[in-house]
């Protein structure tokens, strides 16, 4: 998506080989225009897939979540992430290594909004290793709904989140795909 690759450019700092700070857009400041367009870009390429759930985790992938959620006229469900002592029993937890905290955290889910009939679109702000979106993939196979697709923002493809979903069959789709950070440098997958 051209002007998601552009705001990348502009507002994106590289922090090092591994981490690309893109708070400007999507971790502290959301950019309403971009996060509209892109829900589009997603509604387009899940239009077929019959989804009656988007879902989410807290708290960056909410906003292009929700612009998905609305193009496809659907609801929006975002786990939630918290580091739980006792069980839940009103909601889903999966336990998952938090890339950006280094910490080890609980995905919760509430079993209110995830049935088994539901057709569910994961969609999250950036993948790197795939820890959050395993996590949430459990979640949803214990719910019984089906996954029909993953939507990423930024797709780091010198990590192996992507590229792990996409062997297991999986239909991973991203807005924007980056080959390496080297140099200090935004090298784009194409
Ligand atoms: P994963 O679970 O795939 O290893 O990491 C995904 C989560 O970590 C994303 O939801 C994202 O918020 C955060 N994350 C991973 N890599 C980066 C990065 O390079 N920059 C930023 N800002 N967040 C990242």
């Amino acid at each position: 998506m051209e002007l998601l690759k552009q705001k990348i450019i502009e507002q994106g700092v590289v922090v090092s080989d591994q981490v690309l700070l893109l708070d400007a857009i999507l971790n502290e400041q959301v950019d309403p225009e971009l996060t509209m367009e892109m829900g589009k870009a997603f509604a387009a390429i899940f239009k077929e897939e019959g989804i009656t759930r988007v879902v989410t985790v807290e708290s960056s992938g909410i906003a292009v979540a929700f612009a998905t959620a609305y193009e496809l006229g659907v609801p929006m469900v975002f786990a939630r992430r918290k580091k739980t002592l006792l069980a839940d029993p009103d909601s889903y937890v999966e336990r998952v290594p938090s890339f950006t905290k280094g910490i080890v955290t609980d995905l919760l889910l509430s079993r209110k909004f995830l049935k088994a009939d539901d057709r569910v679109l994961f969609i999250d702000d950036i993948i790197a290793n795939g820890d959050a979106a395993k996590g949430l993939i459990k979640i949803i196979e214990r719910s019984g709904a089906s996954l029909s697709g993953v939507g990423i923002v930024v797709e780091k493809c010198f990590q192996q989140g992507a590229k792990t979903l996409r062997e297991q069959g999986i239909r991973v789709e991203s807005l924007a795909k980056i080959a390496s950070l080297e140099g200090g440098t935004v090298h784009f997958a194409e």
